[in-house]
């Protein structure tokens, strides 16, 4: 058989012993838990992000409010020294008593939402808090399955790094052309790119050739395309018992 021919084949079994190979490491139940694992980091960070904003407002809210307490409280210093200033004024006075009197309110009421505003930071770095707490069991997790993982797919994945270097070798002895043709069939027949004819049994689609089609794809190319499934047909060596 000639070495195109010989390395093709070869090329279809390690790309199907690689697929086989890919779908053990995908259904290791680590692979299950660290999507579960990742989803929920995402959704988590979403959150954080969220949570860290309205703490940051009320932060904010915090400081204007208390900035209006310390402008209020001048106010306040400035209008009793206005008071003494004009003790004999008995209405200038009254007014200016009036005005402490509404200061007074003002302040009363900055710091009643002052207390509102720091109950409700304290609840938003409690809810910071518990997030990070969570953020990091789930980095934790994440790490132990990982390892896991990489343990019980230590094995596996040797397998796949000795293929895959055989794989390279094993394309370099194949023509561009029928390379291009093994890619576009890989897809098309998810995987089961290439059989072989036996006889006149192609091996994967075992439609029988009849002696017309089986003379002419003899007398073609030895790479050749199946007249059924047209999947690619290596027609060299169909009369040697093997
Ligand atoms: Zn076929």
């Amino acid at each position: 058989m000639s070495i195109e021919s010989q390395a093709l084949l070869r090329l279809q079994e390690i790309d199907l012993e690689l697929m086989r190979l890919n779908g053990r490491l995908n259904a290791m139940p680590q692979q299950k838990k660290l999507a579960t694992i990742k989803a929920a980091e995402r959704n988590l960070a979403g959150k954080l992000t969220h949570i860290v904003g309205l703490r940051k407002d009320v932060e904010m809210d915090l400081e204007d409010n208390e900035a209006a307490q310390r402008r209020t409280s001048e106010r306040v210093s400035e209008v009793q020294g206005e008071a003494q200033e004009r003790a004999r004024d008995y209405r200038g006075v009254r007014d200016l008593e009036a005005h402490l009197t509404a200061l007074a309110k003002q302040l009363e009421k900055l710091e009643y939402a002052h207390g509102t505003l720091e109950a409700e930071l304290e609840r938003l770095m409690r809810a910071e808090q518990n997030a990070n707490d969570l953020a990091r069991k789930l980095q934790e997790e994440r790490v132990a399955q990982q390892g896991s993982f990489e343990r019980d797919s230590s094995a596996i994945m040797a397998r796949v790094r000795l293929l895959a270097q055989e794989r390279r070798q094993t394309v370099d002895r194949i023509g561009e052309t029928t390379r291009e043709n093994y890619a576009r069939a890989y897809k098309r027949f998810g995987g089961l790119a290439v059989e072989r004819l036996r006889g006149h049994m192609p091996t994967t689609c075992r439609v029988k050739l009849q002696q017309g089609v089986f003379n002419e794809l003899m007398r073609g190319p030895v790479i050749a395309e199946c007249p059924y499934c047209h999947r690619m047909l290596v027609t060299e060596g169909a009369l040697a018992d093997e």
